[in-house]
């Protein structure tokens, strides 16, 4: 199987390629050339296998350059059981036609385990096979959830290091200090003195910078990225929605063939671009339904047709949904238009240009077919986790709580009640404790990030995960910041550190 380019016909690559680079030459991002398919009998050969045997089926008909071997191996250390003690993704029956496909289960307590687990494995064995015996620094800019989620995959993976810039201003307290206690030799982490625009201008510039790579070079490392439109970290996202369709269809929640619908708080478009993929393949989909929050690009998008990143910015209580462009976006164009490099990077060139676009009436048509797109506010998101706690006992973070809002629109503008919906859970509630007691209790709590955690727990009779209980005790080692001009001098004072 080959990747190429959303933007031009140039260079084709193989899967070690295309995760080894990130970002192809043009700009554009990688995409597969077939979506090989999963038929009914598969499906249902399927359900009575483990998700480590499910991920291995499905990321080996991607990664034609890897053997079978090298797969099951990547995937048997990404998700064991020690890291992920309850399972990758458990499917929480809330009654008979909702479910909840709980992503964040992980060490981090967020969906970007899933996939930045497997990434630095994939990674690594991409370089060897591009025979590449460089070691890859990680440079990642973060707003939150991604930082934590880099540091705790790459930590220890030979032949890497990497460091995460954040600003100091722009994370919560629980993400900073999930950052800065992080273990690891391999490990950097560095507040920067200005915004997440700073942050992630700062880290571009680095790696647009001849001089530095030239530096590396001599040093034998060289710079790569953990960004969501990799294709290693979009690739193991498929997995979930097979993983979730066949539980349900092993505890008879869903009848083998019939379609679900999957509704997906959406930021980057990664999470549900690979619903969109699943389907594809063979997945019974009726409507991936797409979630937002105040800001709404995306709504206006899929039901408009038209792209306009020209608005004002929001910063909501699901912070990490916080986005005006949404990268992965230019792989569904891509398909939608039967593979059009050209019209796309047309489009991708007036979204730089005048921060807008607009596509045909055809792609909208397919658009309008697929998804169902709708949005809320944060006092809905607030009423949502309320509500759905106190009538179903079920406890969901903000980004869940965005998601069953835009279900119950839906439910609402389409009568569809009968289509069994998986609603995706993308956070525990937990790493976003005090907007979740707030929309409990109506009122912003008193105390500390680890005052508003016991508080939740006693109030709702739930267990702390693991990894943040483990944060309180755990020591900083990192507490190191520097202005957006150091953050060159910051990454050449790592290349001489043999470890920390
Ligand atoms: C990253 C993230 C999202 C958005 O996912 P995309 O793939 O960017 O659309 C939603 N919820 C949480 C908690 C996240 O960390």
């Amino acid at each position: 199987m080959n990747y190429q380019s959303t933007r031009s016909r140039t260079g084709k690559a193989t899967s070690a390629q295309a995760i080894s680079q990130g970002l192809c030459g043009d700009g554009g991002l990688f995409v597969p050339e077939q979506f090989p398919a999963v038929g009914e009998e598969e499906l249902a050969l399927m359900e009575n296998e483990s998700y480590r045997q499910r991920a291995a089926r499905i990321l080996s008909r991607y990664l034609t350059d890897f053997t079978v071997e090298e797969v099951r191996e990547c995937v048997e250390l990404a998700y064991r059981p020690d890291r992920f003690p309850e399972g990758p993704a458990p499917v929480f029956q809330l009654d008979q036609n909702v479910s909840y496909l709980e992503l964040w289960h992980g060490p981090t307590c967020a969906f970007k385990d899933m996939a930045l687990q497997i990434l630095p494995l994939l990674l690594t064995r991409s370089l060897k096979k591009i025979r590449s015996d460089r070691e890859a620094l990680i440079l990642v800019a973060t707003s939150g959830d991604t930082g934590k989620a880099a540091l705790e995959g790459f930590q220890d993976v030979e032949g890497t290091r990497i460091l995460v810039f954040y600003p100091k201003d722009g994370v919560s307290p629980m993400q900073e200090r999930q950052m800065r206690t992080q273990s690891g030799g391999n490990v950097f982490v560095c507040a920067v003195e200005g915004n997440f625009d700073d942050t992630q201008t700062g880290v571009k510039r680095i790696f647009g910078d001849a001089e530095m790579r030239e530096l590396l070079a001599k040093k034998g490392m060289m710079f790569s990225s953990a960004n969501s439109i990799n294709w290693g970290r979009l690739l193991p996202q498929i997995v979930y929605y097979f993983s979730a369709y066949c539980d349900l269809c092993a505890g008879h929640s869903v009848q083998r063939g019939a379609p679900v619908n999957f509704i997906v708080p959406t930021g980057n478009f990664g999470d549900i671009l690979a619903a969109y993929y699943a389907k594809k393949m063979g997945l019974p989909v009726h409507k991936l339904i797409c979630a937002s929050n105040a800001n709404n690009v995306l709504t206006e998008f899929l039901t408009m047709g038209k792209y306009n990143r020209n608005r004002e910015f929001y910063t909501t209580i699901s912070p990490s949904m916080d986005i005006l462009v949404s990268s992965n976006l230019e792989r569904l164009l891509y398909d939608l238009t039967d593979q059009n490099d050209e019209k796309v990077a047309d489009w991708m060139r007036r979204l730089n240009e005048t921060g807008e676009y607009q596509v045909d009436e055809a792609v909208l048509s397919k658009i309008r077919e697929l998804f169902y797109a709708g949005f809320c506010s944060d006092d809905e998101t607030r009423e949502e986790i309320k509500s759905l706690f106190a009538n179903q006992n079920y406890l969901c973070d903000p980004h869940t709580g965005v998601a069953a809002r835009v279900y119950e629109k839906y439910l609402r503008d389409t009568g569809d009640s009968k289509t069994p919906a998986v609603i995706v859970s993308t956070a525990s509630p937990y790493k976003f404790a005090p907007e979740v007691l707030r929309a409990l209790e109506d009122h912003a709590p008193a105390g500390d990030e680890f005052q508003a955690v016991s508080r939740l727990s006693q109030l709702t009779a739930t267990r702390v995960p693991a990894p943040i209980a483990a944060l309180e005790s755990k020591t900083v080692r990192f507490s190191s910041s520097c202005k957006k001009e150091e953050m060159g001098a910051a990454v050449l004072k790592i290349l001489d550190s043999e470890s920390v």
